[in-house]
């Protein structure tokens, strides 16, 4: 049995938590001090013998535990969206701390390959001048970044893919939709979208636990392509 020390124990930590045994891991404690399970903070001497810290707090939450977690030697999965201002602080720690870490907005392996498509899509376009592009993203009220971190990693692959003109990326937060990411390439007389749609979240949580398999033992700075084998673009 893997040991995996969650990292917030909202919506996400305990969908991570009801589905740890299908992948043969069990959660040795959690850290959120809104929870009844809550263990103590990032810096609590019970955390020994832990392999993998599953993050899916908020932004803050991030730079705050990550780091310590990480000087104590435990590898990380991290799905909170909304920090990636800070990546390359974090990405400095990892590196000092000698642990492994998977960096993903979107743990699902539907993202994961439509983003690749996107790219692909992108890049056909860029050589027609005359169609703009857009990225749409809609998600349930109570998400608190936006546009989302899944958006931004397509709007971003799609510029790596050589699309050269303005990106519009626009976001709508409304009652309990679980995330719709839709990508479009408009032209004169045509519109062409593309667009996945999440139906529960068990996609993300799963992602998560195949992430936090994966890295157990590495060290270094991965994303859900480097789990899943998929090249960008
Ligand atoms: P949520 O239900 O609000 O859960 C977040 C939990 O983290 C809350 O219980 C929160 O407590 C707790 N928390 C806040 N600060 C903390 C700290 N310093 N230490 C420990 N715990 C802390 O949100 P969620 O739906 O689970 O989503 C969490 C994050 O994951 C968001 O950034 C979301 O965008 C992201 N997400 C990513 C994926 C993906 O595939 N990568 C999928 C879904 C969601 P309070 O209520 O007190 O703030």
């Amino acid at each position: 049995m893997m040991r995996i020390l969650l990292v917030g124990h909202g919506k996400m930590g305990r969908m991570v938590e009801s589905l740890a045994a299908e992948y043969d891991c069990e959660i040795a404690g959690v850290i959120d001090p809104q929870s009844p399970r809550h263990g103590g903070g990032a810096d609590a001497e019970r955390w020994t013998d832990i392999d993998v810290a599953v993050d899916f707090t908020s932004p803050d939450a991030v730079m705050a535990n990550a780091p310590l977690l990480a000087r104590r030697g435990m590898n990380l999965v991290v799905g909170t969206t909304g920090w990636r201002e800070h990546e390359r602080a974090l990405r400095e720690v990892i590196d000092a701390a000698g642990v492994g870490i998977v960096v993903a907005p979107n743990f699902s392996t539907g993202v994961v390959v439509f983003e690749a498509l996107v790219a692909r899509a992108a890049r056909l376009f860029a050589a027609h001048p005359d169609f703009g592009a857009f990225v749409h993203e809609a998600h349930h009220a109570a998400k608190k970044d936006a546009p989302s971190g899944t958006a931004l990693l397509l709007k971003r692959a799609m510029e790596e893919a050589g699309f050269p003109r303005t990106i519009d990326v626009s976001a709508t937060r409304a009652g309990f939709i679980p995330g719709t990411h839709t990508v479009g390439f408009d032209g004169p007389a045509e519109t062409i979208t593309l667009s996945h749609t999440a139906r529960d979240r068990t996609a993300f949580a799963r992602g998560a636990l195949t992430a936090a398999r994966w890295v157990h033992k590495k060290r270094g700075w991965y994303t859900m392509h480097d789990v899943l084998g998929v090249a960008g673009g």
